[in-house]
């Protein structure tokens, strides 16, 4: 039996849920609605051949490297990029955490800190949010000296529910935590806060940011981490050596280089304050503030109300059978036409 030579860890594991519908308004996975600008597609087949397919990617990332360093304002050799932030979530796992040890994450947030946890053999602690999912530090503070656990997760703004904890509330738990603390920032570009200028005083601190959001490749699979050297080198150690292909290097250097997401970023920062106040107006429906590209709603039948919206070509992100987001559906920013779209058929379905 297969069954019998699967890794314990690994047996009862589920895949990762997606959902396959496909629908003309695509507002369930906090992508951008934008495509690549004009000037990079009009430049592709020249990005490409500079990236020289034949041969093997950079391992090190070195010539994007150098683009985030200026961007993210840190030196190169504290940056590590990734397939995907995911996959720099699993190398913190690979580098630092064995069977036994506790890893800490809000809930409801990202799934992932707790798929990897288990994939890795250790134990998951969800801390619950208080009350409209705000960070309670006392309580993970708590959860801190209680489990001396190797690696906390926070996710500021948080997914799904768009919520922010301050920095100084951040140093508190940092203070307290003798493992990594990570931060997650994927959607740190719809906020504008960061943590990265406390990386040279807490050789602990590892921040995560991807190029799927505000950046708009998603499907290009970059995400990028910034920590101490010391963190760095043991990332590298179990790093696969050539975890993001030449292409993708190229083209995140592109967007990077290209300064597009500027404007796009004013667009979905404004068209959520927009959608936000519209959404708020709709009986029955109560909107949760967002400081990220998403929108957190909580209605009286949430499963109903995600089918009809697919029966109008919108599909949002569902959270059946999660225990702390019940009635909740996660809607991605869109564009205006979208929003608009969205804000008639919700207003429709409501009455
Ligand atoms: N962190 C958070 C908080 C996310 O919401 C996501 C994507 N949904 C990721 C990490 C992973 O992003 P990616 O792997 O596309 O970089």
């Amino acid at each position: 039996m297969i069954k019998d030579l699967v890794r314990r860890d690994v047996v009862n594991l589920k895949n990762y849920q997606v959902h396959m519908q496909q629908c003309k308004y695509k507002m369930d996975a906090n992508e951008s609605p934008f495509d690549l600008p004009e000037d990079i597609y009009a430049r592709l087949s020249e990005v490409i051949r500079n990236a020289r397919p034949n041969i093997y990617p950079d391992p090190l990332a070195t010539r994007l490297r150098g683009a985030i360093s200026a961007y993210a304002g840190v030196n190169a050799d504290n940056i590590i990029v990734g397939n995907g932030s995911d996959d720099l979530i699993h190398g913190i796992m690979n580098s630092f955490v064995e069977r036994e040890d506790f890893v800490l994450y809000p809930e409801p947030s990202f799934s992932m800190y707790r798929i990897y946890t288990l994939i890795a053999g250790a134990k998951p602690i969800g801390i619950p949010l208080g009350e409209d999912f705000q960070y309670h530090v006392g309580t993970f503070i708590e959860a801190v000296n209680k489990y001396a656990p190797k690696v906390v997760f926070l996710c500021v703004p948080n997914n799904p529910t768009g919520n922010v904890l301050s920095k100084e509330a951040i140093v508190d738990i940092l203070e307290s935590v003798k493992g990594l603390l990570v931060v997650d920032e994927a959607y740190y570009e719809f906020y504008g806060e960061t943590v990265v200028d406390l990386i040279g005083k807490y050789p602990n601190l590892v921040i995560l940011r991807t190029f799927s959001k505000a950046m708009g490749i998603a499907g290009l699979r970059v995400g990028y981490l910034i920590s101490s050297n010391e963190v760095i080198d043991e990332l590298y150690k179990t790093k696969s050596p050539y975890n993001i292909n030449s292409v993708s290097q190229a083209v995140a250097y592109e967007v990077l280089k290209s300064g597009i997401y500027k404007e796009r970023l004013n667009y979905i920062i404004s068209e959520r304050n927009r959608l936000f106040n519209r959404l708020k107006e709709i009986k029955g429906v109560k909107a949760y503030p967002s400081a990220a590209n998403f929108i957190l709603i909580r209605v009286a039948d949430a499963e109903k109300v995600h089918q009809k919206l697919i029966e109008k070509d919108i599909l949002v992100r569902s959270f059946k059978g999660d225990p702390y987001l019940n009635d909740c559906l996660r809607i991605t920013v869109g564009t205006a036409e979208a929003n608009e779209h969205l804000i008639k058929s919700l207003r429709e379905i409501m009455q």
